[in-house]
């Protein structure tokens, strides 16, 4: 079955086909932190949602490029470094160390590209470029550029792909200036802020004068520079759907005259209490505060991989201590199989196919992750009762184990942690040992290749392939 998964922009559940002609290889862009506090686990909701969804296309076989910006210069980020009187590198630099710190403690792979804003000025100046070029994009009296709605739509492109849009109300030529505003609000929109005393040593000459970009233009150039004028997925929080999604679109589309994004993915909120979580609210727990309260990055993981990606989860800490007693009966349950294996060659046996079946099944459900954890525990159960009237073979503890670890390359919760065995490497042998069922043996050197060159070599031994360091 393909996979499927639910589109904004169409607002119905649709197959998945890359872009790629070969249909193996996707790029995916997802909006990564603004580095001016430490991440709140609404925000690590939304993470964990995206390394998900690449977990999942590459258990399915694809080659994904993940790309993750850090937003480290607008509106907010201005106004902490303004009050805490430090430096913007210094600012930022701290809350982003601290990001990829907890990005690791909840085992999300790291994207293959993490741009900065900062780092991709000339880049947003040449898109802001194009735009005035194309008269999509004028400069007010105020020094700033702004993308025209009027014009854009007067060239027959749509602004409001993602969302309806009421333009009566609207005003030609009506601004603003900030990144965040309601649709109600819809009006030309800060492609370049021009410098101001409040912005401090934040600023970059332009051909427009000194200034910084607006937060939106930074996702469109990143994006695009790194995955092409048009790429495959996009994701985000639902609140980014509106200004930022639909404005990245607009600047994307009215700058290359091409379609931006194929599929556009949005997470719903975490909530507490019935009320989103968020900084301005100040009913936030950030990682470290339940780090603090003795949870493992783990278990915050299990909790936060619950719930639907598009339904909100309403989170507690009795929540979280569901969680802990659910993944200890997991990893319970490992143990003992290790115990029944012992060899410790299980990573050479070949995996449940019809389990492993039914599991693709759920994710290709628009990740209906719910189901995928019915099978998962389902699956308990049965090896529990097998264990307990002392039936189970080792080699049957072997395939139970492989099966395992196929699961977690989508769930990324380490349930072979007493292995020394990355992830990465553990999933690319299970791939090379697929393609050689399939008799797909050039996919299958090619993954010996790629094995090599990340420092593993696999040996085909009498009892199955071994993957050994170099
Ligand atoms: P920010 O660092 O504020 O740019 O947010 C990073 C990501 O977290 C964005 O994709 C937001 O949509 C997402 N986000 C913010 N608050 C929540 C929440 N309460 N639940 C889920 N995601 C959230
Ligand atoms: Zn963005």
């Amino acid at each position: 079955m393909a996979l499927k998964l639910f589109n904004t922009l169409s607002r119905s559940i649709q197959d998945f086909v890359p872009l790629d002609p070969a249909g193996k290889k996707v790029g995916m862009y997802c909006c990564g932190p603004t580095v001016y506090d430490f991440a709140h686990i609404g925000n690590w909701r939304t993470f964990v949602f995206g390394d998900l969804v690449r977990r999942t296309l590459e258990f399915k076989g694809y080659t994904v490029t993940h790309v993750m910006n850090i937003t480290d210069v607008e509106d907010k980020i201005i106004k902490h470094v303004r009050e805490t009187k430090t430096s913007l590198r210094e600012f930022t630099g701290k809350y982003e160390a601290a990001f990829l710190e907890d990005l690791k403690t909840l085992n999300c792979l790291l994207p293959h590209h993490t741009p900065h804003a900062t780092g991709h000025i000339a880049d947003i100046i040449s898109l802001i470029e194009k735009l005035v070029q194309r008269g999509i994009a004028y400069k007010a009296a105020d020094g700033s550029v702004y993308f025209s709605i009027e014009k854009y739509r007067g060239c027959g492109c749509t602004y409001g792909q993602l969302l309806k849009l009421n333009f009566d109300e609207m005003k030609a030529g009506e601004r603003v200036k900030s990144d965040e505003y309601a649709k109600e609000s819809v009006a030309d929109f800060a492609l370049w802020k021009a410098r101001v005393p409040e912005d401090g040593d934040v600023f970059w000459p332009s051909p427009w004068g000194e200034g910084r970009p607006g937060w939106h233009i930074e996702c469109s150039a990143m994006s695009t520079k790194i995955l092409g004028p048009s790429f495959d997925l996009h994701l985000g929080g639902e609140d980014l759907i509106f200004p930022h999604h639909e404005d990245e679109i607009a600047q994307s589309e009215g700058a290359t005259g091409k379609p931006f994004v194929k599929y556009w993915l949005h997470g719903a909120f975490l909530l507490v209490e019935g009320k989103k979580m968020s900084k301005s609210l100040g009913n936030f727990f950030t990682l470290r505060d339940l780090l603090a309260k003795g949870f493992t990055g783990r278990e915050i993981r299990y909790a936060l991989l619950t719930a639907h990606y598009r339904e909100t989860f309403n989170f507690t800490l009795e929540g979280l201590q569901g969680a802990r007693a659910s993944l200890a009966r997991i990893d319970e349950c490992v143990s003992k199989l290790r115990e029944i294996e012992k060899a410790g060659n299980w990573t050479s046996a070949h995996p449940d196919a019809e389990i492993l079946k039914k599991f693709a099944t759920t994710l290709d459900d628009d990740l209906n992750v719910s189901a995928a954890w019915a099978v998962v525990f389902d699956w308990v159960r049965e090896i529990n009762r097998r264990i307990a009237t002392n039936s189970l073979t080792a080699a049957e503890a072997a395939t139970a184990l492989a099966t395992w670890a196929n699961f977690d390359i989508v769930l990324g919760l380490e349930l072979r942690h007493s292995d020394n065995l990355p992830e990465e490497i553990l999933a690319l042998g299970f791939a090379r040992q697929e393609a050689r069922k399939r008799k797909d043996f050039k996919r299958a050197d090619a993954i010996r290749d790629e094995l090599k060159a990340k420092g593993w070599v696999i040996e085909d031994t009498p009892k199955g392939p071994k993957l050994k360091k170099l």
